[in-house]
C-alpha cells in the first residue's frame, strides 16, 4: 500500500457508516477505471463505494489495460467517466487511449480524469489542452476527497454536455421536420394544394423514366376553365379562388394517387396519368368534365357553374413533358374553338 493509498483508506473508516437513503431508481453514473495496478482498482471501488451525485450511485467497471478498455468502450458508450492511468502495457498507453476516444470513437462527452504515478512522462498541461482531459492528477497527490471533489466535478460536466446534445438533437430534428415542410410548400400550390410547376416537372421526371424502363403509356391531360374570368369580374377573386379549390378537389377525387395534378397558371391544369393509354385518358377527362360541369359552388347566396376544355396527348417516342404539353394544349384550343365544356385528343 503506498502512503496515498492509505490515506484512502482512513477516509473510508470514517465515512464506513452505511447509507442511510434509500436506492434512487435512476440509473447509475458509469466510471471505467483503466489501471494496471489492483491495488489502484480496489482503492477507487471503495472510495467511492457510497457515493452519490444527483441521486444516482455509481457503477464501477474496470480495466487493467488500454486495450481492455478499449474493447469496453467499443460495447458500451453509456460511461460517463473514466479514470485512466497513464502508464500500463506502454509508457503512453493511457494518453494513447484518450486519443482513441477522442479522435477514432469521436465520443465527446465521456469525461476524463488522468492519474500517474510517473508524471515526468506526461507533462501535465500539454496532456491537458492536446487531449482534451478534464484532471491530471500525480496519484501520489491524491487523497480520497480531492478524487471524489474531481469527479463529480466532472459528472456535472458530462451532465450538461448531454443535456446540450439532447436540446441539440431535438433542435436538429425540429429544423429537419421544418425544411421537409418548406420543401413540401414550395412543390405545392398555395391555393389549392395542387402541385406546381415545379412539382410537375420533377415528378413527370420521374414517371417517364419509370415508364420508359417498364414500357407502359403515359398521357398528359390539359384542361383550362371556361370563362373563368367572367367568374372573378362578376363574384369577385374570393369566389373565383373558392371555384378553383373545388375544380382541384372534384379532379383529384376522381384520380388514382399514382396521377399527378398540377396547376400550371391561373386557371389552367396539367394531369399526368401514368400508365393510361389515350383511350383510358379520355375516359378519365370525361368523368373530371362531368364532375366540374355538375358542381354548384355557392357564392354570395347565388351558385357558380363552371365548365372546363380537355386537351389529351400521349407521351411521344422523344419522351418529352414539353412535347407531350404543347401536343395536349393544342388539342385543348380546339375544343374551345370547338364550343368549350368538350374534350379534343391529339391526333
Ligand atoms: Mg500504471
Amino acid at each position: 500500500m503506498t502512503e496515498q493509498n492509505n490515506a484512502a483508506m482512513s477516509f473510508l473508516v470514517i465515512d464506513e457508516a452505511p447509507p442511510t437513503v434509500a436506492k434512487s431508481q435512476l440509473p447509475p453514473w458509469k466510471i471505467l477505471v483503466v489501471d494496471d495496478d489492483d491495488q489502484v482498482q480496489a482503492v477507487t471501488r471503495m472510495v467511492l463505494r457510497h457515493v452519490q451525485f444527483r441521486e444516482r450511485a455509481f457503477t464501477l467497471v474496470g480495466a487493467a489495460s488500454a486495450k481492455e478498455a478499449r474493447e469496453i468502450l467499443l460495447q458500451d458508450a453509456s460511461f460517463a467517466l473514466a479514470l485512466v492511468d497513464v502508464v500500463m502495457e506502454t509508457k503512453t498507453a493511457g494518453l494513447d487511449l484518450v486519443r482513441f476516444i477522442r479522435d477514432e470513437m469521436k465520443n465527446r462527452s465521456i469525461r476524463l480524469i488522468m492519474r500517474t504515478g510517473q508524471p515526468g512522462h506526461a507533462p501535465e498541461q500539454s496532456v491537458v489542452i492536446d487531449y482534451e482531459i478534464d484532471a491530471y492528477m500525480a496519484k501520489t497527490d491524491i487523497s480520497a476527497q480531492k478524487l471524489v471533489t474531481t469527479i463529480i466535478a466532472s459528472l456535472r460536466a458530462f451532465e450538461y454536455i448531454s443535456e446540450i446534445k439532447t436540446l441539440n438533437a431535438e433542435l436538429e430534428a425540429r429544423v429537419a421536420m421544418r425544411t421537409a415542410e418548406l420543401e413540401k410548400l414550395a412543390m405545392l400550390d398555395a391555393l389549392t394544394g395542387a402541385g406546381n410547376r415545379r412539382h410537375l416537372e420533377q415528378r413527370a421526371e420521374a414517371e417517364i423514366s419509370a415508364c420508359q424502363r417498364e414500357g407502359k403509356p403515359l398521357t398528359v391531360l390539359a384542361f383550362d376553365l371556361d370563362h373563368f374570368k367572367k367568374v372573378n369580374d362578376t363574384w369577385g377573386h374570393p369566389i373565383g379562388d373558392l371555384v378553383l379549390q373545388k375544380v382541384v378537389q372534384v379532379a383529384k377525387d376522381l384520380l388514382r394517387p399514382s396521377d399527378f395534378l398540377a396547376r400550371i397558371g391561373g386557371e389552367e391544369f396539367i394531369i399526368l396519368l401514368p400508365g393510361a393509354s389515350q383511350a383510358g385518358a379520355l375516359q378519365i377527362a370525361e368523368r373530371i368534365r362531368v364532375a366540374i360541369a355538375v358542381q354548384a359552388i355557392p357564392a354570395n347566396g347565388n351558385t357558380v357553374n363552371i365548365t372546363a376544355s380537355f386537351g389529351i396527348a400521349a407521351l411521344g417516342e422523344d419522351f418529352s413533358l414539353e412535347n407531350a404539353i404543347a401536343r395536349a394544349d393544342a388539342a385543348l384550343y380546339r375544343a374551345k374553338n370547338a364550343g368549350r365544356n368538350q374534350i379534343a385528343e391529339d391526333k
